[in-house]
């Protein structure tokens, strides 16, 4: 999958655009795109408007109006990872610390990282994009760990 991290980015900037894409392709999107809306001229104090869309099977994940790559690639994130289950089976945040319901995700080397150590989820050949097969495997996951307790 092209990135497409814009290369006017300083390391760190380009590291949040980087660890979008990647939690992007690792949530099984099939596209990946940003881009901005060039300023209304006519309209004084105008600027650039940026927007980063993700594609499933069916469904368009994005956020647009943002001031910047790096904004549009963090609201992004947060709208992907808020409100998500972890593949621990807990709830993600991306604020404070673990507790026994929440999960706390942060980027670490380029890439948004669980602080739990469960594995990740591998999809069936074929079902890259299919978002009703994935809550499948997490239902599956769920039932798998709910067994052994
Ligand atoms: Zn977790």
């Amino acid at each position: 999958m092209n990135t497409g991290v814009p290369d006017f980015l300083d390391e760190d900037d380009a590291i949040i655009v980087e660890a979008c894409a990647d939690l992007a392709g690792r949530s099984g999107c099939t596209a990946w795109e940003m881009g901005y809306v060039d300023k209304d001229e006519s309209v004084p104090g105008s600027e650039d408007k940026w927007y980063c869309h993700i594609q499933y099977a069916g469904t368009r994940i994005g956020v647009s109006d943002m001031d910047g790559p790096v904004s549009a690639a963090m609201a992004l994130s947060v709208k992907l990872l808020r409100g998500a289950t972890c593949r621990c089976g807990k709830l993600v945040t991306l604020l404070g610390r673990n507790d026994q319901a929440r999960c706390l995700w942060r980027i670490v080397e380029r890439r948004w990282t669980p602080s739990c150590d469960v594995e990740p989820i591998h999809m069936p050949e074929g079902s890259r994009g299919d978002l009703r097969r994935l809550g499948e495997a997490m239902d599956q996951r769920q039932r798998e760990q709910g067994g052994k307790r």
